[in-house]
């Protein structure tokens, strides 16, 4: 069971200005075969299908726990993309006349709203992600960059406990570089603020599982880090978060049942020495963004009410 925080676990900047491209880049984080919905399920569903677990409780516990924690990666990313799409488009609502829309920081960035704008959706067939516009409310979607809706095929789940842990750690060092990329392809301060911290939150997982598979197998997987080979520490929002509140060192108890996670959670991490610790505690929650409607997405709204009862009740 879940029991689930209304909290983000990290605190989102409000953009730059609307920035539907940089939504779409961010979109591979989230339903990207590397994305975070890709890491949730997959390390989901091999706890569900966890055998032998009086054998390998701890590999059990670490897994349910990262598994867990990556549901919220899915509610920062879809926040970000939610933020990055607010005043995209001109908010108006055809019923009530005109307004500025978007919430957004810089009036300068905003949107040139047009008061009688005759076609309020007319630049979204120009962006990157047209679903964005033609298939949601200007939202977060299950998909990657391309707009290739998310698939269970990105899930592995062997069986195999060795071979599912070296799979994991692949896939986190995958996730990386994706992060990494993403993070160039975009200079705007929420966007960055949160891929810094699931480069931070992705490294825990790429160490946690090295050290699984160190202790199940005494092989010094943790000496191949970091891949990509570049450092956290190069990313500013990332280096902020490690050096300020050591998040590169914490696993947090997603789950008072989760209790051996510090039989593998232990020792130095492998890139700086410091000591490893679990926390018994949820991490620090933060409030989502309270977004208001985009009416313009609701289209047409301006039509005749008459028209309607006329045509109903001629179709009776
Ligand atoms: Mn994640
Ligand atoms: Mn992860």
């Amino acid at each position: 069971m879940i029991f689930r925080h209304d909290q983000l676990s990290v605190e989102l900047p409000a953009p730059n200005g609307p920035d539907a491209n940089a939504a779409a880049a961010v979109q591979e984080l989230l339903g990207g075969k590397f994305g975070e919905m890709s890491t949730l399920m997959n390390y989901t569903f091999q706890s569900f299908n966890f055998r032998g677990k009086a054998k390998f409780r701890p590999f059990y516990d670490l897994l349910a726990n990262i598994a867990t924690e990556e549901y919220s990666h899915i509610e920062a990313v879809s926040a970000t993309i939610n933020l990055l799409l607010t005043g995209t488009t001109p908010r108006q609502d055809r019923n009530q006349g005109a307004k500025t829309g978007g919430t957004v920081k810089d009036p300068a960035k905003k949107h040139k709203d047009a008061p009688t704008n005759p076609a309020p959706l007319k630049e979204a067939a120009n962006f990157r992600n047209t679903s964005h516009f033609f298939n949601s409310s200007q939202q977060a979607l299950p998909m990657d960059s391309m707009g290739r809706f998310w698939t269970g095929e990105n899930v592995f789940c062997s069986g195999n406990l060795k071979l599912d842990l070296l799979h994991n750690f692949f896939l986190e060092c995958g996730a990386r570089a994706g992060k990494s990329r993403a993070y160039e392809s975009t200079d705007d301060p929420c966007a960055r603020a949160m891929i810094g911290y699931l480069l931070v939150r992705g490294g825990t997982h790429i160490v946690a599982y090295a050290k699984a598979l160190e202790v199940l197998t005494g092989v010094p997987v943790g000496g191949l880090l970091p891949i990509p080979d570049v450092s956290n520490r190069k990313f500013p929002e990332a280096r902020k978060l490690e050096e300020e509140q050591g998040l590169h060192l914490v696993q947090f108890h997603q789950s008072k049942d989760f209790t051996q996670i510090a039989k593998i959670w232990n020792g130095p991490h492998p890139e700086d020495g410091k000591p490893l610790v679990v926390k018994d505690e949820m991490p620090p929650g933060f409030p989502w963004p309270d977004l208001d409607p985009e009416p313009q997405l609701v289209s047409p709204s301006d039509i005749d009410p008459a028209m309607i009862k006329y045509y109903s009740d001629k179709l009776g």
